[in-house]
């Protein structure tokens, strides 16, 4: 045998070398279309549930929620700061109420040396003034806390917004999805009778291709191949006129098992 005729073409899938020729009845060859078309379809939803344009839409959402996590919990923090130092500064406020309230009861007793009645009235001023200036840094602090709050709450919102959005697109997600999974069923189901009425050889044929260039089966319409859109030569074109109904044609572009019906043109 030429050497050069046995070599598999590049381009060809490696099954097919040194393969007896197969035979089926044209009915069979013609309903290889139609498995040909449930396995398209098939493939195209398996595409459809990798592709879906949810799943970047999540992953942005997923991280801008993280960053606004971020966020919120340093806003805490400044919030509970100022928290923890508006409460330390009350005490303080309130010791200085406190030794004031006992300075002006020693004082409304009246009793005790001249001198010692002068000192406590110059300590309740000097208590006065500590008073006015402690609850001055402490309306700061409140004031400064209620922006920081004001931030907090606005980061609370744009969390709830973006975690609601985040709901809606994983309903749609699984929308699509069981609306994937429902029309995969369905053409799974049409597909099992279908293989069991063709003849194994010819479908274990048709896999074989199918596996390795996703199209097991082509029409032939109007001497052109719909599996690789190349035109048959001349040569190719007579051979198929002479070959009987049941011998099954393949592209000898592309290798696939050539479909042939009224509409092929030979
Ligand atoms: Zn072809």
């Amino acid at each position: 045998m030429d050497d050069a005729r046995t070599q598999p073409r590049p381009d060809r899938a490696s099954t097919d070398e040194g393969a007896v020729p197969v035979k089926a009845d044209p009915e069979a060859q013609r309903r290889l279309l139609e498995l040909q078309a449930i396995d398209t379809a098939l493939a195209q939803l398996a595409h459809r549930a990798r592709h879906l344009p949810e799943v970047p839409e999540l992953d942005r959402l997923a991280r801008e929620l993280a960053a606004l996590e971020d966020e919120r919990v340093r806003s805490k923090v400044a919030v509970d700061d100022f928290d923890r130092d508006i409460a330390r500064l009350e005490k303080d406020i309130d010791q200085v109420r406190t030794r004031a309230d006992r300075d002006r009861g020693r004082l409304d007793v009246g009793t005790g040396p001249a001198r010692e009645l002068e000192a406590l009235q110059h300590e309740l001023a000097t208590l006065g003034r500590r008073q006015t200036e402690l609850e001055d840094v402490e309306l700061e602090l409140m004031e400064q806390r209620e922006q920081a709050q004001g931030v907090l709450d606005r980061l609370e919102r744009r969390l709830e917004t973006a975690r609601d959005q985040r709901a809606e697109i994983e309903r749609r997600r699984d929308d699509s999805l069981a609306e994937i999974d429902k029309d995969q069923e369905a053409k799974v189901t049409s597909r099992s009778p279908l293989v069991a009425d063709l003849p194994d050889e010819l479908v274990g044929l048709y896999e074989r291709i199918r596996e390795s260039t996703g199209i097991g089966a082509a029409l032939l319409r109007a001497g052109r191949c719909e599996g690789c859109r190349l035109e048959l030569s001349g040569s190719e074109r007579s051979r198929y006129r002479g070959a009987e109904p049941d011998d099954v044609i393949r592209c000898e572009e592309c290798g696939r098992i050539l479909v042939r019906t009224a509409e092929s043109g030979l």
